[in-house]
């Protein structure tokens, strides 16, 4: 019988346009690393983007 094990794991959410870090968060990585795609502001070309995690 297998653990659950709820890792928890801070990453960073990449702008896709412009590479650019504009928020830290943490993900469940029991599984694998979860490919989320996020639509938030970056800070650094001052509009929404589609943004992307990225693992330390
Ligand atoms: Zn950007």
């Amino acid at each position: 019988m297998a653990k659950k094990k709820s890792k928890r794991e801070y990453v960073w959410l990449e702008c896709t346009q412009c590479s650019h870090r504009n928020y830290r968060t943490s993900v469940s990585v029991a599984e694998g690393t979860p490919k989320l795609k996020l639509k938030k502001f970056c800070k650094n070309e001052r509009k929404h983007t589609v943004h992307k995690i990225r693992r330390k």
